[in-house]
């Protein structure tokens, strides 16, 4: 029988060990951590938002838009969904097409995968840390702990985001063994950093802002959406959407009152500080007056176009995907290596990332169908 191990116990090395496994596969699966599917247990906030119903490439950023298009045209938003309920549950979209588990939970959707697992006898290794690949005929997969040989191998490690969850980018390495390069990695969905003088004293305010990305004066990015004011820069669902778009030295612009008419405005500011309240928060509506010196026409510009020089951002450590990774270009149709036939590559490893909304999940899941036609 044909042996395959899979390498990174998260979500798309689990759902390859499904996919394999029900094709009747042997498959080892070989996880650095205690547990399987740490990372996807803390998705969406703790409740795993695993897929998006607008689902195209235009979604992500890659070295090969095409490439990624042809795969997400054989793996629908519908055909996550429906892989998801063959191992139980019901998932569900919210009013914006993110869909989650009914049940909000996470940490059910490793659950499901676990039990499945089982229910497959697939081998799991858990404590396993592969630390070097070779292939001389069959594939020899070295761990802390063991050996184990494969007739293929599915590295589904993952990036370098995020590392509590055993994702450091040390795995890229076991790629490079066979002449794969790494395109440079950056961290992506993540709080941004300002220039700390724009967010002093606001810390802690949230307003639901209309924001831009502007390069060179230029609108490279908008969207709507939670804005979180922090000790050091801005975080939320809009920064996280805009961060897969921002550089340093861009300026986000924010609407902090994408709602309200102007004429409405005009009226508020004239009446002074006092005419904001219950238009701003009032600690905003202060800190606006004092950064205008009382010019109401200024007020009124940083009302409806708040500047904030984007520095950087916070990290790998703080970010949920990484851009960069094993590029598409060293890949086949169904990701397997051009290098090592028989290697195949699946999830955030790829230099594929996604936008904020389901759309990571959404990969991994579509990845590791895309390995799964090739290999059962
Ligand atoms: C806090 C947070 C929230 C997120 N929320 C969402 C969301 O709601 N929706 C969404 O679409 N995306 C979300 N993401 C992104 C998404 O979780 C990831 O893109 C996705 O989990 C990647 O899946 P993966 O299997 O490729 O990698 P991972 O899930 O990172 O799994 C890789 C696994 O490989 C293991 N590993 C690494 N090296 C080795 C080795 N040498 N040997 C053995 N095992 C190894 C790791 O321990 C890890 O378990 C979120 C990310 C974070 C951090």
């Amino acid at each position: 029988m044909v042996k395959i191990a899979v390498i990174g116990g998260g979500a798309a090395g689990m759902a390859c060990a499904v996919r394999l496994a029900r094709a009747g596969r042997e498959v080892v699966l070989l996880e650095r951590g205690e547990r399987l599917g740490r990372k996807l247990s803390a998705t969406g906030n703790g409740q795993g938002n695993v897929t998006n119903l607008a689902m195209d490439a235009s979604h992500y950023f890659s070295d090969d838009p095409e490439k990624v298009g042809r795969i997400l045209s054989r793996f629908s938003a519908r055909d996550a969904v429906a892989f998801l309920e063959s191992m139980g549950g019901v998932f569900l979209p919210d009013a914006r097409g993110r869909v989650y588990p009914a049940g909000r939970q996470a940490s059910a959707v490793t659950d499901l995968f676990r039990r499945e697992l089982a229910t497959l006898r697939v081998r799991v290794l858990t404590g396993a840390r592969v630390t070097d690949l070779s292939r001389r005929g069959r594939f020899t997969v070295k761990f802390t702990g063991g050996e184990e040989a494969a007739d293929a191998v599915v590295l589904a490690a993952g990036g370098r985001a995020a590392k509590q969850f055993g994702t450091d980018g040390t795995a890229y390495a076991l790629a490079e063994r066979f002449g794969h390069t790494v395109t440079p990695t950056s961290p992506v969905l993540v709080q941004l950093r300002c220039d700390p003088a724009a967010v002093r004293g606001l810390k802690g305010i949230r307003v639901d802002a209309g924001l831009r990305v502007l390069r060179g004066g230029r609108a490279v990015y908008t969207c709507r959406g939670d804005v979180l004011f922090t000790e050091s820069g801005i975080s939320g669902d809009a920064v996280f959407r805009a961060s897969s778009h921002a550089r340093p030295s861009d300026m986000v612009s924010l609407d902090l009152v994408p709602d309200a008419d102007t004429a409405r405005l005009e009226r508020a500011v004239g009446a002074g500080e006092g005419g904001l309240l219950c238009i701003v928060n009032n600690a905003l509506g202060r800190h606006l007056f004092r950064l205008a010196q009382g010019d109401r026409a200024r007020v009124l510009s940083l009302l409806k176009a708040f500047p904030l020089p984007v520095t950087g951002t916070l990290g790998f450590d703080y970010a949920q995907a990484t851009r960069g990774g094993i590029p598409l270009a060293e890949l086949d149709g169904h990701l397997m290596s051009k290098l090592c036939a028989g290697l195949y590559f699946a999830g955030e490893i790829v230099n594929v990332d996604g936008e904020c909304g389901g759309y990571n999940l959404h990969w991994a899941f579509a990845s590791a169908h895309a390995v799964g036609e090739a290999l059962s």
